[in-house]
């Protein structure tokens, strides 16, 4: 330590001072420290990647970790930084010992989870693969509460005895659907399954053939009605089914008059099919039972969306009515079966209701999104999503560009996907990218960076379509896009 005395500071130009002691002098850049830093220097100044990987720190990490994770963190870590400095959010270059300590808190993180967040940027609001709604605040409020303490799950307080499990979710699908009775399973397949064994009992189901579909992941509606124990009758042309068919195919073993919504496909040209209200109709002069599969859930009939509405097909007379959770309605992975008290009865008291039964965690989510469904539906991501106006949707995408740096914004058709009807369009906006270094890498760097991206791929560009992207992954998104393509 020089004693202090002796030291001296004078001022030697712009940002530059001379430091002067009794063992000689050292001019010192004072563009180091504070805000006379410009953050195009600054970048200028972040390690090549090649240097911090062949550094002992990178070194270190690479056999923990592996060259490639590594390579990745670092990337998507410099990107980070890269964006605060841009958004002056980062006022001094990091250390390279800032650096690694963030990478390897990334890759330790990444090291543990399997599952973890991605950004959506296909524009597909329902995308089954990437987790299809996510949930609103309230519903994960709602999943803590119970998930961290005892509940009351199979427990009446008021008499202290064993409690119906879906007693908290019943009388609001009853109240938001008009339904006499309501039961929530595991799945949509699930309440499918589930109402067949229990209608059908063995016998015959008739169904259209133009709604024998599988709805992805080799879910087929023939396969569920076999494994229900009951007998598929097919009927009618895959383009066309008349009420008459399904009248002549009726016999003395058939239960059930099955109507499927066409969820990830469209007939267009020469097609008929016949709506729940016949059905109905021909199945109380046969004393049969209509079972209709709708699919997406849709609860309110706004939003531009051309579903059928759970209110709708009840109203239509089916006894039973099914949809999955996550879908339009917008909660965690559930199925719903809606209809006649006495229909709903005899799922009630079915062996296989033990095997499909929801969890707590999930009927915390699912009571929690039903009960905003009729206080604050705006407040359900998936409604909220929907509800962006084109104006927005441009205004996210001129943030989303002015973040990234480069590339262009353009009008863009995003889908509501996930058994809503495929070529239902949305109107949004993107970023359009043109990478350079050939989009199939691009897409794949993004899909592996620290926070996933999934793009869409079209007509040989990237484009990140913000229709679902929320607000506070923008920032995120713009790191991993100019980590990849800066
Ligand atoms: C999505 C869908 C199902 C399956 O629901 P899951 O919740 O995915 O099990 C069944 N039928 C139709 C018509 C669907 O759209």
């Amino acid at each position: 330590m020089l004693p202090s005395s002796s030291v001296h500071l004078r001022y030697a130009g712009y940002g530059k001072l001379r430091v002067e002691t009794g063992i000689g002098s050292v001019l010192i850049d004072t563009a180091w420290r504070g805000r006379v830093r410009r953050p195009s220097n600054m970048l200028r100044e972040l390690p090549p990647i090649h240097r911090l990987i062949d550094a002992p720190d990178g070194v270190a990490l690479c056999a923990v970790f592996g060259r490639q994770s590594v390579l990745a963190a670092l990337r998507a870590v410099l990107g980070a930084f890269r964006a605060d400095i841009a958004a002056d959010l980062q006022r001094e270059p990091p250390s390279q010992a800032d650096i690694f300590e963030r990478a390897a808190l990334h890759l330790k993180r990444q090291d543990m989870r399997a599952l973890r967040p991605v950004i959506n940027a296909t524009g597909i609001v329902l995308h089954t693969n990437l987790g299809r709604a996510p949930l609103a605040h309230e519903a994960i409020e709602a999943m803590a509460r119970v998930a961290t303490r005892y509940c009351n799950l199979e427990f009446d307080l008021h008499s202290g005895r064993r409690g119906a499990r879906t007693q908290g979710i019943e009388p609001l699908a009853r109240a938001l659907t008009g339904a006499e009775a309501a039961l929530a399973v595991n799945n949509g397949a699930a309440a499918v399954l589930l109402a067949l064994s229990a209608l059908a009992d063995g016998g015959e189901v008739i169904v259209s053939r133009g709604e024998l579909v599988e709805i992805g992941g080799g879910f087929r509606i023939p396969d569920v009605i076999r494994q229900g124990g009951a007998r598929l009758v097919e009927v009618g042309c895959t383009n066309k089914t008349r009420l008459q068919d399904y009248r002549d195919a009726i016999g003395p073993e058939t239960r059930v008059l099955l109507k499927v919504h066409q969820s990830n496909f469209c007939m267009v040209g020469f097609t008929e099919e016949v709506g729940v209200a016949s059905l109905a109709a021909l199945a109380q002069s046969h004393d049969l039972r209509v079972v209709a599969d709708v699919g997406s859930g849709l609860l309110h009939p706004a939003q531009g969306v051309p579903e059928p509405t759970l209110r709708q097909a009840l109203a239509d007379g089916a006894d039973l009515v099914t949809c999955s959770g996550d879908k339009l309605l917008g909660g965690p992975q559930a199925g719903l079966v809606l209809g006649r008290e006495a229909a709903v009865d005899l799922l009630r008291r079915h062996p296989l209701l033990r095997a499909v039964r929801l969890d707590k965690m999930t009927l915390a989510a699912l009571e929690a999104t039903l009960v905003l469904h009729r206080e604050a539906p705006e407040k359900i991501p998936v409604l909220a999503m929907l509800a962006q106006s084109k104006d927005q949707l441009r205004g996210k995408a001129e943030r989303l560009l002015s973040l990234i740096g480069f590339g262009a914004i353009e009008p863009s058709e995003a889908f509501v996907g996930g058994g809503a009807l495929p070529e239902q369009v949305v109107q949004s906006w993107a970023v359009v990218l043109e990478p350079p270094k050939g989009i199939d890498a691009a897409a794949a760097a993004l899909r592996e960076a620290a926070d996933p991206v999934v793009a869409r791929i079209a007509r040989e560009r990237l484009m990140f379509d913000v229709l679902t992207v929320a607000e506070d992954e923008l920032r995120a998104l713009a790191a991993a896009v100019r980590a990849v393509l800066a």
